[in-house]
Order: structure tokens, then sequence, then C-alpha cells
């Protein structure tokens, strides 16, 4: 097959780990016969450094134009001190606004090589761990009204949690699809015994159970999931929940693996567009410096084509080479305890793509 991908490099690390990941999916390209025409456009903070905006209109229209987005990662010290409106990270609130990315894909999951960095006890993980978090990415509080007020108590902030039927319905079906793929059980996070708008989201969730017969439901109070998550993680499957649940529960869940180096992630569209990045961020203490971790953002590539591409076979290729490539005990420094092999981004990215 043939597609377009728009490429964000972006700032500290990001530059290293894409450069990785496009080594691995060149050679998927010759290995399986594809060709992805990649275009490179800036956001973040070299952005503002080159045309003095952290998402230029160029790069918004590249990326429509484009069958999906890989980005590295944006930000670092140097924009800092930039006012909150103008710093690189708004590029990413902006990315996801202006390609309607409403579903967040976080998968957590355990490599059998890497159990040892997970700061839970080895029994609780017995078995492995796969979760996927569905994180409802455009609506609720981190987009709702918002404004400042005076009330007998002083001038007060506020922020309006919000959710219609149809944005819970369509978080809702993505969730269900991927655990008709997957092991085949929702949770659903909320906190519907105080919030209406957990109500709502709650009852809108059975109704879109009722059409997948095969996948189990389960209900579970945000409190209590965040509980679940450190006390017996491998209950889950597919968690969905809304954006400021989805937020924190999808860190907790990547911090139970216990390596930020290694976990991809996905923001889907309506139909089969995506922007693909991995979940940490530029890290700009080991920038330029062939230190990175390159694992992540090579699996963001993997579900890139699992998910836009429908492309499993190919995806399959990316996730066993990774773990070949552990398996063999290569570490990046982010995953090195003493044992096996110290290798840096590139010495990583090369052993990936050799093992394809
Ligand atoms: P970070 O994820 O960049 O780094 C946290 C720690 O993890 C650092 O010690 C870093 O060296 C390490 N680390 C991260 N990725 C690694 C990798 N691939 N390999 C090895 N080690 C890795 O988080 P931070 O330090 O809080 O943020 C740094 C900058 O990144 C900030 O400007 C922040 O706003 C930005 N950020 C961007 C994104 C994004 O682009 N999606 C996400 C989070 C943070």
């Amino acid at each position: 097959m043939e597609a377009k991908l728009a490429v964000i490099r972006g700032d500290g690390i990001g530059p290293d780990i894409v450069e990785q990941a496009l080594l691995v999916l060149h050679k998927i390209e010759e290995k399986f016969g594809h060709k992805f025409h990649c275009q490179d456009v800036l956001a973040g903070g070299c952005a503002i450094d080159a045309v003095g905006n952290c998402l230029p209109q160029e790069t918004i229209d590249v990326c429509k134009a484009a069958d999906a987005v890989l980005l590295g990662a944006v930000g670092g010290p140097k924009w800092d001190t930039l006012p909150g409106g103008e710093r690189p990270e708004r590029a990413l609130l902006g990315l996801r606004k202006e390609l309607g990315l409403f579903a967040n894909l976080r998968p957590a999951m355990i490599f059998e090589a890497l159990a040892g960095a997970s700061p839970l006890k080895a029994e609780i993980l017995e078995g492995g761990l796969d979760i996927l978090v569905v994180r409802e990415l455009t609506g609720g509080i981190y987009f709702g009204e918002r404004g400042t007020k005076d009330t007998p108590m002083g001038p007060a902030a506020y922020d309006v949690e919000q959710y219609s039927e149809g944005e819970v319905r369509r978080i809702a079906k993505v969730a269900f699809d991927m655990a008709q793929k997957r092991n085949k059980h929702v949770t659903s996070v909320d906190k519907a015994n105080v919030l209406d708008s957990s109500r709502l989201w709650r009852r809108i969730v059975a109704e879109v159970a009722k059409d997948y017969p095969d996948v189990t439901l389960d209900n579970l109070y945000v409190d209590n999931a965040a509980m679940q998550l450190v006390r017996n993680p491998r209950q889950f499957d597919v968690i969905v929940t809304s954006n400021i649940f989805g937020d924190i529960l999808s860190d907790e869940a990547s911090q139970i693996t216990g390596s930020i180096g290694m976990l991809p992630s996905a923001s889907l569209a309506v139909g089969n567009f995506g922007m693909y990045e991995p979940i940490h961020g530029s890290a700009p203490d080991i920038a330029g410096q062939d230190k990175a971790n390159p694992t992540a953002t090579i699996l963001s590539v993997a579900m890139m084509l699992r998910y836009t591409f429908g492309l499993g076979a190919e995806a399959d290729a990316i996730e066993n080479a990774v773990k070949a490539v552990l398996a063999q005990g290569l570490r990046t420094p982010d995953l090195f305890t003493g044992e096996g092999k110290l290798v840096g981004t590139q010495e990583m990215g090369a052993a990936i793509a050799a093992a394809i």
C-alpha cells in the first residue's frame, strides 16, 4: 500500500527517537512492499524559533492532508518562560482540536524481560499485564465553560465538566471495538455516585454495550479504579473514561510498567486517521546524547500500522522485534540495571529494525 505520513520530530529527544522510528518503518516498507510518503513539519518549540508560532498553519494543513501523523515530543526549558498560551505544549491541544482527535489510546503492558522494572510486587503482576486505557480527549472539564465569579468566600474560579450523549457514545464504541479484538472486557470509570455528567456517561455506555453482547461491561468509580490499578491491575482489559479521569489513570497505569520509554499512544479521529506518539515528553536532560529510548516511538509506529492502516501482521512484526531485542539483553540507559548490554538510541533502533 501507499500512504501519506506527516512527521513532527519536535523538540528535545523528539528528533533522536523519530529518526529510529522511521528507520523501523523503512524496514517494514522494504519487507512488506509498502510506501509511506513522509513529510516533515514543525510544531512546538522548534516552530516557535523558526516561525514564531508553536503550530503553524502549514503544519495543520499537511497533517490534515496526511493519512496519519507521527510525533516525537515537544517542549523544553528554553520556552518555559513564555506565557501559557504561547508555550510549545499548546501545539498538542491545537493538533487534537484541528484534527478532531477524540479518542486517546494508551496501552500499559509489561514486557516479560522488563518485569523487574515495575514498582509493584512480582506476584501482583504474575502472568504479565496488558491494559488499554481509552480516554475521551476533546470534551469534559478541560474544554468546558470556565470563568471566575465573586462569592461570599472571595473570588472563585470554576471549570465545568460536561458531556453530551453523542460524545460518550462515540468514545464508548471505540472502547468496545477495541475490547472485541482483545479480551472482551470493558471497565467504564466514572463518578456516578456524585456527578450528573457521570450518570449520563454510565447510562450511555450501558446502551452501547447492548450492541456488543460478546463483551463484558463493568463500572467502577474513579477512586476505586485508582486503587484497583495497583491492587490487582490484571483484572483490567480495556478501561474507558473521561478526559480528566483518563489523564490521571493512564499515567498511573503507565507507571505500573516502570518504563516510560517503552509506552506508545494513539489519538484517533472519526475514520482511520490518527496521531501517534510516545507517552513521554521531550526529555531535555538527555536530548541529542544518544541516550533516549526510542522504543515507545517505534511501538507508536506499530499502533499506526494496526489502527490507521489495518496492517496487523506488520504491527506484530515490530512488536515481536522489540521483544526479541529485549530478550537479547539490549538496554538503553533508562532500562539498564547492570545486566545485559548497554546501548544508545541509535544502536537500539538499528537492532529493532534488524530483528524485523
Ligand atoms: P519527560 O517525559 O520528558 O521526562 C521525564 C523523565 O523521563 C526524564 O528524566 C527523562 O530523561 C526520562 N525520559 C523520558 N522519555 C525518555 C526516553 N524515551 N528514554 C529515556 N528516558 C526518558 O517529562 P518532563 O521532564 O516532565 O517534561 C519535559 C518536557 O516535555 C516539558 O517541556 C514538557 O512540557 C514536555 N512534555 C511533552 C509531551 C509531549 O510532547 N507529548 C508530554 C509530556 C511532557
